[in-house]
């Protein structure tokens, strides 16, 4: 199951693909808040602890397709930049932390189709690489949660490294074009 960091990094690359100049000092608010939605979902952690309902609310409602696409909606209107690229921009970056437990998750899987489904789905996909997380991360030992952080920060890091680097590449072309 990917941790936070994995999740954040790969909601603020999500912004970057979509609305990115490939600017760091630039587009910064608009990938936190990427990264924000990118790990908002685990957020229903705090239903479970708070017994709001008296049952387990990890991998439910805002682990939906609906949920992410609300989320993006209310995103995009909140930071009044409300067009259809960016609550697509935002709400797939909140669907990229759904997608990623969904392929990756170690419990019963997420309820993708909230609220038409109860249903939890799951891919149960292995990688090829050492990204195993138990469910219960207390039992799990410290230096194996620091080893897991470092491969995702690295993982992550370079994906949205590659993101901008494109993004400004082909921004710097296009003003270099409209310069003739
Ligand atoms: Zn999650």
């Amino acid at each position: 199951m990917p941790l936070p960091i994995a999740h954040g990094l790969m909601g603020a690359s999500v912004v970057a693909a979509f609305q990115s100049h490939g600017s760091l000092k630039r587009d910064w608010k608009f990938l936190l808040l990427g990264a924000f939605l990118g790990i908002l979902p685990d957020f229903d952690f705090a239903l479970s602890w708070l017994r709001v309902g008296g049952k387990t609310w990890h991998h439910h409602f805002t682990h939906s397709i609906l949920f992410a696409f609300l989320a993006g909606l209310i995103a995009a209107a909140v930071i009044n930049r409300f067009s259809f690229r960016n609550v697509m921009a935002y709400s797939l970056a909140t669907l990229s932390h759904t997608v990623m437990d969904f392929l990756f998750t170690e419990s019963r899987g997420v309820e993708l189709l909230w609220p038409v489904s109860g249903k939890l789905f799951k891919f149960g996909l292995q990688p090829p690489f050492p990204y195993d997380w138990r469910p219960h991360p207390l039992s799990a030992k410290i230096t194996d949660i620091l080893e897991l952080c470092l491969f995702e920060l690295v993982v992550f890091t370079a994906i949205l490294l590659m993101i901008l680097w494109i993004k400004g590449r082909a921004h710097r072309m296009r003003r270099d074009q409209q310069k003739f």
